[in-house]
């Protein structure tokens, strides 16, 4: 197949736009898919310090490497990369590895925070311990600690690695959890300054040419899975999305899109501060310390 802009050959058939894309022209429209949702979101003013979750997976890597070629040159504006460790001795190190690579490779000042030292435990003990859905006690905690680290590293900013397909699901799983305060507060603009503002570069991006952009691209990605990935829900879906949109191209984009432009503007429930640890939260505790009070890791 040949690209169809170019007449080179192609390495992507991008369903949403009907084209076939050659390397070159899938990089340039990833590139100025990611400045676009940058622009919508309003740029970050000087003074802005931006920290990127960073996996070492294909997504936040990806991510990584486009706010630093977007920003590392910018006059007050800085970077650094934050990698949570949440104690996963068959997976996290490798993926450890490919995100020091990165950050080494960009020079970006990179910072590896553990469950351990900040929680008091680790998915592999709780998951020993019986845990059943290591996903809803770690996604919480990681959530918690990458904006304690973002804080503590002076960030005005956390960027995060999703992707359109991950927001599309996340979207979906919240309407129909029918989860009104989650599906407003996933918003930038929501957050009424108590939250750190969130930039999500890549939520215009479908997972396959994010993946396809880290190959390309040659970045130090690693492919590992986790081994207590679970989500029933998450799961299907994906599948229901993904087929979906083989009939309806573009209904992930249409999905993601029509949300942010009907909360626009809106506020999700006003926060307080979390009774134990003073993180901003909409009930008495916040979701990391929910998730670690429910479990009897921790004492309200
Ligand atoms: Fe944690 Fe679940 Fe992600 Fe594994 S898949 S790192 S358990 S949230």
């Amino acid at each position: 197949m040949e690209c169809s802009l170019c007449g080179s050959p192609a390495v992507v058939h991008q369903r949403s736009s009907g084209r076939h894309l050659c390397r070159d022209h899938l990089l340039g429209s990833v590139e100025s898919r990611v400045r676009r949702t940058l622009r919508e979101d309003g740029g970050l003013p000087p003074g802005s310090r931006l920290a990127v979750g960073l996996s070492g997976g294909k997504d936040s890597s990806s991510a990584l490497h486009l706010l630093h070629s977007i920003y590392g040159r910018r006059p007050g504006v800085s970077l650094v990369a934050v990698t949570v460790d949440e104690g996963i001795e068959s997976y996290r190190p490798r993926t450890l590895e490919s995100a020091r690579a990165l950050a080494g490779r960009l020079g970006v000042e990179h910072r590896v925070v553990r469950y351990e030292d900040v929680y008091g435990v680790t998915m592999d003990r709780a998951v020993e311990g019986g845990e059943s859905h290591p996903c809803g006690l770690c996604g919480p905690l990681r959530g918690g600690l990458l904006v304690r680290a973002a804080r503590e590293m002076g960030a005005t900013h956390l960027a995060t690695g999703h992707n359109l397909d991950d927001e599309a699901q996340t979207i979906l799983m919240n309407v129909l959890r029918g989860d009104a305060a989650r599906l407003l507060r996933g918003r930038v603009d929501v957050e009424e300054g108590r939250l750190m503002p969130r930039v999500k570069p890549l939520r215009g991006v479908p997972e396959k040419e994010v993946a396809l952009y880290a190959l390309l691209r040659g970045l130090p990605v690693s492919w590992e899975e986790c081994p207590y990935a679970s989500g029933a829900l998450r799961s299907e879906v994906r599948g229901f999305l993904n087929r979906f949109e083989v009939d309806h191209p573009g209904a992930k984009y249409a999905v993601v899109r029509g949300f942010e432009r009907a909360g626009r503007g809106r506020g999700g429930p006003p926060l307080g501060g979390c009774v134990r640890c003073g993180e901003p939260s909409s009930g008495e505790l916040c979701n990391a310390c929910r998730a670690l009070v429910g479990r009897g890791f921790a004492r309200a």
